[in-house]
């Protein structure tokens, strides 16, 4: 199978190089290395250096961040860097946080997440969006924007959103959690496979399998989409991937 691992926090990996040899061997052709911070964009940006055709990166800050990160100084590094990357991600708006209920920090990130779709605009860049518990408002701003493309990942927000986000012309994408999310296997049975990403979300904890994810385990993200939408895993591998090089216009080698 052709496989392509759409969202992948390398940063976040105890061992990156080696997770990209099991991912090379598992028959991934591509992975979409995003950033969440300023410190793991420049780590995206370097594996995608060291692995050119493979590794593909993003700039961006992930909501988490959106009291440590100056808006200006996230929209300067971004603009300096895209030229580098395929994406501008992750960004978005997380709602879900305790410490985001206060009307002005929901506020905060709304003004960091405008400013980067400004720069995803402005350089001509799809986003990867992070939406929890803020589809709506997530879906709202970034429709506002002139993008060449959008991705909700691991998106498991309520069913209408999703008809906006698909009638929007933009993606979602599934997780291995659509092996067990009530929420996630509804999205992932919903839309339709030419409007799907897979991904892994790389690392967090897989259920049962009492290990944090790495690329290679995209292929379990495949099965479980091809599982709830009965089809072939080999046809789900195909097509998302096929998306991915779409969405992202992946120069692969
Ligand atoms: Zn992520």
């Amino acid at each position: 199978m052709r496989l392509i691992d759409s969202h992948v926090h390398l940063d976040g990996l105890g061992d990156a190089e080696g997770a990209l040899v099991r991912a090379r061997e598992a028959g991934l052709v591509g992975i979409v290395a995003v950033g969440g911070s300023i410190q793991s964009s420049e780590m995206a940006l370097a594996a995608a250096e060291r692995h050119r055709g493979f590794v593909f990166a993003g700039v961006g800050v992930h909501p988490s961040e959106a009291l440590k990160v100056g808006v200006d100084e996230a929209v300067a590094y971004a603009s300096s860097h895209a030229f580098k990357t395929v994406v501008i991600g992750e960004i978005g708006l997380d709602y879900a946080y305790g410490w985001a209920r206060p009307p002005e920090v929901r506020e905060r990130m709304r003004t960091l997440y405008e400013a980067l779709l400004a720069v995803a605009e402005g350089n001509r860049l799809p986003v990867s969006v992070h939406s929890r518990s803020a589809y709506g408002d997530a879906l709202r701003l970034l429709r506002g924007r002139d993008l060449p493309g959008a991705v909700f990942h691991w998106y498991d927000g309520p069913l209408q959103t999703l008809k906006e986000i698909l009638d929007g012309g933009y993606y979602v994408s599934a997780t291995p959690a659509a092996a067990y999310s009530k929420g996630h296997r509804a999205v992932v049975s919903e839309a339709p496979l030419e409007r799907l990403l897979v991904e892994t979300d790389s690392p967090v904890l897989l259920r049962g399998e009492g290990r944090v994810s790495e690329p290679a385990d995209v292929a379990l993200t495949v099965e479980a989409v091809a599982r709830i939408k009965d089809l072939e895993p080999e046809e789900v591998a195909r097509v998302s991937s096929r998306n991915a090089e779409t969405l992202f216009r992946l120069p692969l080698v």
